[in-house]
C-alpha cells in the first residue's frame, strides 16, 4: 500500500489541533468529580464569549441535528406554525425536525445558491403573525451561501415570533453577536469551526421572549430539556453523563480561540475564504454562491463536461484530501472547499494545488498553478 498524508477540508468534520487530542487522550475524569467541575466553570466562560452573550450556553451529548432537534422540541406545541427558511439541506432539516413532532410548517423557499430575501420574510411573517418561531441556517453548508441573520433578527424582533439560527458553520468563523444582535437561540456543533470531533451540540437560549416559549411548550422531550439542562449547568453540572473527554478538549480549544481572539479568528476565515474563492475563479470556475458567500466553506460549480464525483474522489484516493462533493440535487455539480476551523494558509494552498491537477487530469484546461498564484496574493496579506 503507498503511504499517504491525509489532508482533510471538508465542511465537517475539521481537523482537531494535536494537543487538543492529546488532551483528550488523558484518563477519564469522573463528571461528578470537583475537577471536572471546574472544567465546566472554564467551558461555560469560554462559550459566552465564543457566542458572544450574557447567557449560558448548553451542551449536549449530540450531533449538531440533536441540538437542531432540542431548538424545536423545547420552544413548539403540537400544530403551533413555524417558518423555516430553505434553499438548502439543513435549511429543510429545519422543515423535517419541525413536521416529525406535528408543528405545521410555512416553508420560505430560497433558491439554491442564493441567500433569503429578508423583504420576504418580513411579509411572510406580517401574513403569519400565528408564527411562533422562524428557522434559519446561518451558513447553509450544503450550498455555500450565508443568509443576512442581522438582517432576519431586526425583522423579527418586534414581533411575538423568535429567531431560532443554526450557527453550526457560523460560530468562530464569522461575526454573529448572539446578545448585540437580539437572536432567541442560537445552536451549534462541536465538529466544524470548533476543532472537535463530532459529538457536541450547543444550545444558547438567550433572549425572555425565547425563553417564555420554553415555559409554555408542549412538546414530548426527555433528554433534550432546556429548563433542566440549564438548572445544572448553573451548577457546573449537566443532568445525565456529559461526553467528559469532549468537553475537555471544549476546554482547550475555547482556551484557543480565546488566545487567538474572535476578532482574529474571523479576520483568518475571511482571508482563507477570499483566498480560495480568488483561486478558483483564477482557473476559470464559477462559484456556485451567487450572492453573500460563507466564509465556511467555498461551493464551486463543476465545469461543463466534467465528471463532478470524479473530483473529491481523485483527490481522496490519489491524494489523500478530503473535499466534500454536492449533496441531493447537486451531487456532482458542485464541489466544497472547506475552510473553517483548525485551517490556516497551506490547507488553502495544499487543496488549491491538488485540485488543478485533479482538474487537469479529467481533462479540464487549466494552467497549473494559477489558482495557487491567486491564493498566495491574498495569503500574503496575512
Ligand atoms: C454540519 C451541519 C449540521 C449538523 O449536522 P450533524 O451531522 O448533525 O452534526 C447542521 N447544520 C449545518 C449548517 C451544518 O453545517
Amino acid at each position: 500500500m503507498r503511504m499517504k498524508k491525509s489532508h482533510l477540508l471538508a465542511p465537517g468534520p475539521t481537523p482537531v489541533p494535536p494537543e487538543v487530542l492529546a488532551a483528550m487522550g488523558q484518563p477519564i475524569l469522573h463528571h461528578r468529580a470537583p475537577e471536572f467541575g471546574a472544567v465546566m466553570e472554564d467551558v461555560r466562560a469560554g462559550l459566552r464569549y465564543l457566542f458572544q452573550t450574557e447567557e449560558e450556553v448548553v451542551t449536549f451529548a449530540a450531533s449538531g441535528t440533536g441540538a437542531m432537534e432540542a431548538a424545536v422540541v423545547n420552544v413548539l406545541s403540537p400544530e403551533d406554525k413555524a417558518i423555516c427558511i430553505r434553499g438548502g439541506k439543513f435549511g429543510e432539516r429545519w422543515q423535517e425536525i419541525c413536521e416529525a413532532y406535528g408543528a405545521e410548517v410555512i416553508p420560505i423557499d430560497v433558491e439554491w445558491g442564493s441567500a433569503v430575501n429578508p423583504t420576504l420574510v418580513a411579509d411572510t411573517l406580517q401574513a403569519h403573525p400565528e408564527v411562533k418561531a422562524l428557522y434559519v441556517p446561518a451558513s447553509e453548508t450544503s450550498t455555500g451561501v450565508r443568509h443576512d441573520v442581522e438582517a432576519l433578527a431586526q425583522i423579527v424582533r418586534p414581533t411575538d415570533a423568535i429567531l431560532v439560527v443554526d450557527a453550526i458553520t457560523a460560530i468562530g468563523v464569522f461575526d454573529m453577536p448572539t446578545d448585540a444582535w437580539g437572536l432567541d437561540i442560537v445552536i451549534s456543533g462541536s465538529q466544524k469551526a470548533l476543532m472537535l470531533p463530532p459529538g457536541l451540540g450547543f444550545c444558547c437560549v438567550a433572549t425572555k421572549k425565547a425563553w417564555k416559549l420554553v415555559e409554555q411548550s408542549t412538546l414530548p422531550s426527555y433528554y433534550f430539556d432546556f429548563k433542566k439542562e440549564y438548572e445544572n449547568l448553573r451548577k457546573n453540572s449537566s443532568s445525565y453523563t456529559p461526553a467528559v473527554s469532549l468537553v475537555v478538549g471544549l476546554r482547550d480549544v475555547l482556551r484557543l480561540i480565546r488566545a487567538e481572539g474572535l476578532e482574529r479568528v474571523f479576520a483568518r476565515h475571511d482571508r482563507l475564504a477570499r483566498a480560495t474563492r480568488s483561486a478558483m475563479q483564477a482557473i476559470g470556475l464559477e462559484l456556485f454562491a451567487k450572492e453573500s458567500p460563507s466564509n465556511a466553506l467555498t461551493a464551486v460549480k463543476v465545469p461543463e463536461g466534467i465528471d463532478g464525483t470524479a473530483i473529491p474522489k481523485m483527490l481522496r484516493e490519489d491524494y489523500g484530501i478530503t473535499i466534500a462533493g454536492g449533496q441531493s440535487q447537486l451531487k456532482g455539480k458542485i464541489f466544497r472547499i472547506a475552510h473553517l476551523g483548525y485551517a490556516f494558509d497551506w490547507d488553502i494552498v495544499t487543496a488549491v494545488a491538488a485540485t488543478e491537477m485533479v482538474l487537469k487530469r479529467l481533462g479540464y484546461d487549466v494552467e497549473l498553478g494559477a489558482g495557487v498564484r491567486a491564493a498566495q496574493h491574498i495569503l500574503l496579506e496575512g
